[in-house]
């Protein structure tokens, strides 16, 4: 939908819920990882880009301490006083928008509430982090309501301390950082220890394709938290040979493999994953600017390769769509993003053949699963602000 378009359906709707005319608009973008599968809590590195699927909030401030927060993308809402976000966690999506306001709150600052309706081009529960970019949409809405001077940085950490803390999802900082610094054209190389990074440009004629399996993906389940727990598990057992160490980001592979015999294979082959997922970021911003070709096509090959065999989130319908995409013309690499466990993979594709690409995967991958599945190329659009 054309950006005017969006704009008048979401002032109409508003207008039919809050009555009157929205003042305010906020928009924050989802992520795709490039490279860096499960590596930002263990403090290490992520290839990132925004998407230009974003999270936009219309609203107008309300000066009676409540938030009255609707979407058109999901059904309830929720209508709230900001001073008693303890007691009313609504177990719905408005979580992720009282957790937003919780955790800001927890930071210090006094908040001025408002009239708000989400709409999102971010699917859900994909991987593409539709939930960091509600947060931040809230984030920046809130900033303005409540005058607020909050760097991105801080407003990442605190998007994510109110989806662990109040949610109750202890994802890493990826997601929201990716979603408030993100940069227009271009890919990101986050240092999740230092919270800075580096604008990584790719080279011309690559596109960064979505192919989105359209399966089922629970990460509420048991899996994440117990990946999580692997990784702790490892560096506690190497931290008796290497006292200094904090994460895996600081274990080097030839130590890795020096303790093998020490490790449960589990968490051995947990570790192993990080630490060489954690080295083909670095490859991947040495390759993604000149295009290598053949490069990067190794790098997904190894990042999808040890995500399936070594870190075990794969499953049956990122297997059937990577077959599909890497039978496709155009393929330079393909990989799997997010946390996994279905929801989309991510593609290199050369321009010329984007089309060609899309329709050969569609027809490939709905005959392999009998599911129809979403395919389309993404442009790195800029980190959360104001609508413009
Ligand atoms: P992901 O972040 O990968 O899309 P999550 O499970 O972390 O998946 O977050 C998805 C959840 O975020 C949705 O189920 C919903 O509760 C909430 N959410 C995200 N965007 C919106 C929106 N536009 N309207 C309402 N809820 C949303
Ligand atoms: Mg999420």
């Amino acid at each position: 939908m054309e950006a005017e378009a969006r704009k008048k359906l979401v002032a109409e709707k508003f207008s039919e819920l809050f009555g009157g005319q929205p003042q305010l608009w906020s928009r924050a973008p989802g992520r795709v990882d490039l490279m860096g599968s499960h590596t930002d809590y263990n403090l290490g590195y992520v290839m990132t880009m925004t998407i230009d699927q974003d999270t936009w909030i219309a609203a107008r401030a309300r000066q009676d301490g409540r938030v009255c927060i609707r979407s058109l993308n999901a059904a309830g809402g929720g209508d709230f006083a900001l001073d008693s976000l303890e007691q009313s966690r609504g177990c719905n999506w408005t979580d992720y928008v009282r957790g937003t306001a919780w955790a800001l709150q927890q930071a210090g600052y006094r908040l001025t509430g408002f009239d708000g309706l989400v709409h999102s081009t971010v699917p859900f529960g994909s991987g593409l982090s539709s939930s960091a970019a509600l947060e931040m949409a809230c984030a920046v809405m809130f900033q303005q309501t409540s005058d607020l001077k909050l760097d991105p940085v801080e407003m990442a950490l605190i998007g994510q301390a109110g989806e662990n803390q109040y949610v109750g999802m202890n994802c890493g900082i990826l997601d929201q950082y990716s979603s408030a610094l993100g940069q227009a054209g271009s890919a990101l190389l986050l240092d999740c220890r230092s919270l800075t990074s580096q604008v990584t440009p790719m080279a011309a004629g690559i596109n960064v394709v979505i192919c989105d399996t359209r399966a089922e993906r629970n990460l509420a389940g048991t899996e994440y938290g117990e990946r999580r727990a692997q990784c702790e598990q490892g560096v506690e057992m190497l931290r008796s040979h290497y006292p200094d160490i904090e994460a895996l980001r600081d274990i080097r592979f030839e130590q890795l493999e020096s303790h093998r015999a020490e490790l449960p294979e589990v968490v051995y082959k947990r570790c192993r994953f990080i630490i060489q997922e954690n080295q083909r970021v670095l490859d991947l911003a040495q390759a993604l600017p000149g295009g290598d070709r053949l490069r990067l096509s190794e790098l997904f090959r190894d990042s999808y390769q040890g995500a399936r065999d070594l870190y075990q989130i794969s499953a049956p319908a990122m297997e059937a769509m990577l077959q599909a995409m890497l039978a496709a013309p155009g393929v330079i690499g393909a990989r799997q993003t997010g946390a996994g466990f279905g929801g989309c993979m991510v593609g290199l594709v050369e321009e010329g053949q984007l089309a060609a690409f899309a329709g050969q995967v569609l027809n490939d991958y709905a005959q392999r699963t009998g599911i129809q599945p979403q395919v389309y190329p993404v442009i790195a659009s800029p980190g959360a602000g104001l609508l413009g």
